[in-house]
């Protein structure tokens, strides 16, 4: 399995839920928006699948060889 995660920039509103839940996956920068940061996504399941269910404006999916979700 290999996780994939994207942040849609359009949709994000910068709430922080992401960072929050899955700080080993995300990070803000100075203004509060999220980037991901450069580690081993599968080595942090939980947290990916929470960031994506758990973003309030649907901005973050994540996907694997088999599904795709999102809180959208
Ligand atoms: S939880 Fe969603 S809306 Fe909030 S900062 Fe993260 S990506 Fe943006």
């Amino acid at each position: 399995m290999s996780l994939r995660i994207t942040i849609d920039y359009d949709r994000c509103t910068g709430h922080g839920r992401c960072y929050t839940l899955a700080p080993e996956l995300f990070d803000a920068d100075d203004e509060g928006r999220p980037f991901l940061l450069d580690v081993e996504s599968d080595d942090f399941p939980g947290q990916a699948w929470a960031a994506a269910e758990n973003c309030p404006e649907g901005a973050i999916t994540v996907s694997d060889n088999e599904s795709a979700r999102s809180s959208s």
